[in-house]
């Protein structure tokens, strides 16, 4: 007998407007031909949320209406190869918010929760990290001490946001910009974790984010000095383009890495996990395809002793966050979560969002990823245009740094 087919494909853009970046997340629904039955799948990617949606609309409906909606894996791949070119940020979006939505009817065929399609739970609730930041080191101690009482175990420190704050005065002529000084930078961030253990104690798991900030022998002497402070994570210590400075990380000390939020190519890993050169993996699902690679890129590093710890940003859908959860709880080599919370808003637009209980965060039972979507409610908050500024980061004498 002949299933239900897919009937329409659409992308939701919404923009509850909370948090420091003013996020734009895309929603792709997948209707089929059974009334009622339909898939939700995250493709969120702010800063060219627009290109999303005419790929999704433009180019992968036409490929998608009359297939079935079950055959998930032929058709990641059918949408993988069919522009030719491949592998690419705005491309793997749309087919990420495809895929998820996909797994999404899936579920909801099945009549089960996502995370029982991928062998049933190996834990209760994934565990998360938040963020505490602040001007001083006592400021950030303060906000530790406040995720402590919530229930959290591991808090990712940051003192003045990425790469510090420091008053500088560029050259006469330079660039606007978001302006960072890497020297006065890694003396700060060697200071805040000398206070935290000091007032905070050995007890709690603290993570730190260079977001790439450092050229790469800076990086390495940084993560050698950090080794003293037990750190649970350092996350991208290096940029996508420097990765063969792991090695040399390596060598020098055991401080455990984190990699992977800026990865899109579907090999990009590869030598990193092979080489046991990180410690947890931590790509962005819906920028690298969707639950469909990032489930096989679980399992590889899994027989490589690499953990998990999903990239989870406030500007990924609570569709994009829950596909973290229901692999979180189903991954025997999961290690962490990031979790950035949902407004009262977001709560709304997105019926079934993960809760967050006691440092913990749970999927729901529902069948699916069990995250709904009221469309009406969401139209009220569009997506602004406009360009982000805070990826023009730049180094005291003006030149432009990854951000
Ligand atoms: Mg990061």
């Amino acid at each position: 007998m002949a299933g239900p087919t897919i009937r329409d494909v659409r992308v939701i853009m919404t923009s509850p407007g909370t948090g420091s970046i003013q996020k734009r997340l895309i929603v792709v629904k997948i209707e089929t031909t059974e009334p009622g039955l339909y898939g939700l799948g995250c493709a969120t990617f702010t800063q060219r949320h627009s290109a999303v949606k005419a790929v999704v609309e433009e180019y992968l409906k036409p490929l998608l209406v009359g297939r079935d909606p079950q055959r998930i894996e032929d058709t990641w791949n059918t949408i993988h190869v069919n522009a030719y070119w491949r592998s690419g940020p705005v491309m793997n979006n749309a087919m990420s918010g495809v895929d998820m939505a996909l797994w999404d009817i899936k579920g909801k065929v099945a009549g089960l929760p996502v995370y029982q399609l991928l062998g049933g739970k190996c834990r209760e609730g994934a565990a998360v990290y938040r963020h505490a930041d602040g001007r001083e080191p006592a400021e950030v101690a303060d906000r530790v001490r406040a995720y402590q009482a919530q229930g959290l175990r591991f808090i990712r420190a940051q003192v003045g946001g990425y790469g510090g704050h420091a008053t500088i005065t560029p050259p006469p002529g330079s660039l606007p910009g978001a302006y960072f000084d890497p020297a006065a930078y890694t003396r700060a961030v060697l200071r805040l974790f000398e206070h935290l253990r000091e007032t905070v104690g050995d007890e709690v798991e603290l993570l730190h984010d260079v977001h790439e900030r450092l050229v790469p022998i800076e990086a390495v002497r940084f993560a050698k000095s950090l080794e003293r402070f037990r750190l649970f994570f350092l996350e991208d210590l290096l940029p996508p383009e420097q990765v063969e400075w792991f090695r040399l990380v390596r060598q020098q000390c055991t401080t455990p890495l984190a990699m992977g939020e800026l990865f899109v190519n579907t090999r990009e890993w590869q030598p990193l996990v092979e080489g046991r050169l990180i410690d947890f993996i931590r790509c962005h699902v819906s920028a690298i395809g969707g639950l469909t690679p990032a489930r096989k890129l679980a399992i590889v590093c899994e027989a490589f002793g690499i953990r998990t710890a999903w990239h989870g940003p406030g500007d990924v859908s609570p569709v994009g966050h829950a596909a973290n959860i229901h692999l979180d709880v189903s991954s025997p080599n999961f290690g962490v979560q990031e979790w950035a919370g949902f407004s009262e808003l977001e709560q709304e637009i997105f019926p079934g969002c993960p809760e967050l209980r006691g440092g913990y965060a749970y999927p729901n039972d529902k069948p699916g990823f069990g995250v709904d979507l009221n469309e009406g409610l969401a139209a009220r908050y569009p997506c602004p245009d406009g360009v982000l500024d805070w990826t023009q980061a730049r180094t005291p004498d003006g030149a432009l740094a990854y951000p």
